[in-house]
């Protein structure tokens, strides 16, 4: 069993001030396998103070400098990369396919972004103006579970190529990873107080992080309900804020896509990070005159190519729920599809998978679920379940797709399958979302990332993800 009990402020490993600690349990085996101790409001101040002292000197860096820094980040995350993988894999029970996807993603963030800044130009001329772009000030992360390398990669890549320092607050549920990363930024050898880390709680931690006058900016990826109130809470000291939050990503199929690729293709983009995913893609929209055809590929699919298990297994699609609350979560949704008048359960449905191996019997598994015939309507359809539930929908025509699609509060991913481009390019431009991916193309990493409606404001990854951390002054005259 692992013991936590250090934090990260100006260039050290601390023992925090807060002493509540917090049982972690292996989400395959359900057994305890770490003991947090949490940190507290002091440490989030102590954390701040020295991004704040950071700030005077970093804000003050030249490009070249920032971009040494970056590249040596990505030096320092690909040495570390296995560590990276084995870790969130073990802690939160990612299979090895998406972990080797998210943690690679976050190491080409460091070196996408050195890349970027070389061409970035921080003093542009506007009308007869001089505009300097110029950092921010102290930025406070905030972060779930479900990617920790990736949202710290993609967030501090940017924040450090405009000069920012940063206050970190991961997920309780990843200590390890969060332990690992810090090591990675102290192996770095960023100047002190550039990065820290604070591990506690949303309420403890977080909330200090949002409200404190010393923060000039959050940068939070969670959800939708959290968002809202960190947004009220940065109100009072007029932070500026990104806000990456939930999604219910609808997936167009069109009547001239190939079937027999496109809906095996679709249980998988749901499937994703075990559907712990914003991304994921949960609603499948098919023309209704095909859903036999497509009920039937997705039985097969199912039965045939999805497999439930080790995380560390290379053929392993889905792995465990990252915690017992959470899987309680998800069984809640599928009891609440089972009741829904008009759904029709296709595969999983409640309770542990049937033939788990019995090392995994007390594991966070869930069942990976189909609901066909499902109206949008229905709150399986409409609330975010974060778990492997699939919604199949049928649609009449091409405008009937779009008002599905859209008929809903998120607007973060979608996605389209079909042959006629410009059929699809008309559908992409009516979808109301940040992200419309087609024909199985699923992350470009410097194509802007973010929400419409209420997946938040904001965007990362590239030059729009850099703009966030850097305020605009012109110089006239
Ligand atoms: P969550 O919103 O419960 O927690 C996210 C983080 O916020 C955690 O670190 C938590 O401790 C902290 N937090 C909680 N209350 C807080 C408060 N009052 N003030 C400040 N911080 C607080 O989310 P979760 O359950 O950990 O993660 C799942 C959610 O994240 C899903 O809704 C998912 O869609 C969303 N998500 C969004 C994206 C995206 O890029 N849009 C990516 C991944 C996950």
């Amino acid at each position: 069993m692992k013991i936590f009990n250090k934090i990260y402020i100006n260039g050290e490993f601390v023992t925090p001030h807060g002493t509540e600690t917090l049982d972690l349990f292996r989400p395959t085996t359900g057994e305890k396998m770490a003991v947090v101790t949490l940190a507290d409001e002091v440490d989030a101040q102590n954390a701040i103070a020295a991004a704040k002292t950071a700030l005077k000197t970093f804000s003050q860096t030249s490009k070249e400098e920032r971009i040494a820094y970056l590249w040596k980040l990505h030096e320092v995350f690909k040495r570390r990369q296995k560590d990276l993988e084995e870790m969130m894999m073990d802690e939160y029970g990612c299979p090895r396919y998406f972990t080797e996807l998210l943690v690679g993603g976050a190491v080409a963030d460091f070196k996408n972004m050195a890349e970027l800044l070389v061409d970035y130009d921080l003093e542009p001329t506007v009308g007869h103006s001089k505009v300097r772009l110029e950092p921010v000030g102290v930025v406070g992360v905030i972060i779930p579970w479900n990617s920790t390398t990736g949202f710290i990669a993609t967030k501090v890549s940017s924040a450090i190529a405009a000069g920012c320092t940063c206050v970190i607050k991961a997920s309780e549920y990843s200590a390890g990873q969060n332990e690992l990363i810090a090591e990675c930024f102290h192996e770095a050898g960023l100047p002190k107080g550039v990065v820290n880390f604070v591990l506690g709680k949303g309420a403890v931690v977080g909330n200090e992080l949002t409200r404190h006058p010393d923060v000039a900016k959050i940068t939070f990826t969670g959800s939708t309900g959290v968002g809202k109130t960190i947004a009220k809470n940065g109100a009072d000291t007029m932070k500026r804020i990104t806000l990456e939050l939930g999604g219910k990503a609808p997936n167009i199929i069109l009547d001239d896509a190939d079937f027999a690729t496109a809906i095996p293709q679709a249980l998988f983009a749901c499937y994703i990070n075990s559907g712990q995913a914003c991304v994921a893609a949960t609603r499948l929209l098919v023309p209704k005159n095909r859903l036999p055809e497509v009920n039937e590929l997705l039985k097969q699919t199912l039965a045939t190519a999805v497999k439930v298990g080790k995380p560390q297994d290379a053929d392993t699609t889905v792995g465990p729920m990252v915690n017992k609350a959470h899987w309680n979560t998800v069984q809640n949704y599928i009891r609440i599809g089972l009741e829904e008048d008009k759904a029709e359960l296709l595969g999983g449905g409640l309770g542990k998978p049937d033939h788990l191996p019995a090392e995994f019997a007390n594991g966070t598994f869930v069942k990976p679920t189909i609901f066909t015939h499902v109206d949008n309507k229905m709150r399986i359809a409409q609330e975010e379940i974060f778990g492997p539930v699939l919604c199949v929908i049928g649609y009449d025509d091409d405008a009937d797709a779009i008002r599905i699609a859209n008929d809903t509060p998120y607007g973060l991913g979608a996605y389209i399958t079909g042959k006629d481009r410009s059929r699809i390019n008309h559908l992409a431009n009516q979808i109301k979302s940040g992200r419309v991916c087609i024909n199985g193309a699923f992350h470009d990493e410097l194509a802007p990332f973010g929400g419409f409606k209420q997946s938040g404001y904001g965007r990362e990854f590239g030059v729009y993800g850099l703009d966030a951390y850097l305020e605009v002054k012109a110089i006239i005259g």
